[in-house]
């Protein structure tokens, strides 16, 4: 369902977003964060849209949004999807250019949640299982502006994009490389965006396996 009742007027994109907010789940509180609207609002507005619509749950979640970075952190699926994500928030223009510059508690914006959920919605057509939320994706964009515990960087083995902890000590590899380099075996990565570019006519249908391309 796509809002677009005048009676919403220059509001249109507010209403837009908190739409799209609420079809992520995303708690009532985060969305008055997000789109300056009122917990009152918000809750007249799920009545009268959301009711009765089979993508959307019974009613809004309550409670706090996560606040925990080390969730990132507990698997290497984990680690890979959040630095797919974030790929994908630096690509949509969410995440600053300049960093180090922004505070992270003025993030919220119409503008810059509109660009969020669009990058929300390419990651989560990449990777629908995730579990990353976009409470999650939210708390990610944070804390890479804040960037003291982590932030984006390259493999030092294979060069793709990772997320870095920045308070740990192992070496900056991806997780394909870690784990290579922890069995002791060889890992002939070949970087797709390192190699001349194929006529799509010539381009292989079975791609050969093993070989770690990059999105990013
Ligand atoms: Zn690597």
């Amino acid at each position: 369902m796509r809002v677009s009742d005048a009676r919403y007027g220059r509001d249109i994109r507010r209403y837009e977003l908190a739409w799209k907010l609420v079809r992520f789940d995303a708690r009532t509180r985060t969305i008055k964060r997000w789109t300056g609207l009122s917990g009152y609002r918000i809750r007249t507005f799920y009545r009268a849209y959301a009711a009765g619509e089979p993508a959307v749950s019974g009613s809004p979640l309550r409670g706090v949004a996560p606040t925990q970075v080390q969730f990132f952190w507990k698997s290497a699926q984990l680690k890979c999807e959040a630095a797919v994500l974030a790929g994908f928030l630096r690509t949509f223009h969410a995440l600053p250019a300049s960093s180090g510059e922004v505070d992270p508690d003025s993030l919220p914006s119409i503008p810059r949640g509109e660009r969020l959920c669009r990058a929300y919605e390419e990651f989560q057509s990449l990777v629908p299982d995730t579990e990353i939320t976009i409470e999650y994706a939210m708390l990610l964009l944070a804390e890479l502006v804040r960037g003291v515990q982590m932030e984006l960087g390259r493999c030092s083995t294979c060069q793709v994009l990772i997320l870095v902890d920045r308070l740990a000590i192992a070496a900056t590899q991806c997780a394909y490389c870690a784990h290579e380099a922890r069995a002791g075996l060889p890992y002939p990565v070949t970087l797709v965006a390192a190699q001349p570019t194929l006529n799509p006519e010539e381009e292989p249908e079975d791609p050969t396996p093993g070989k770690q391309g990059r999105l990013f």
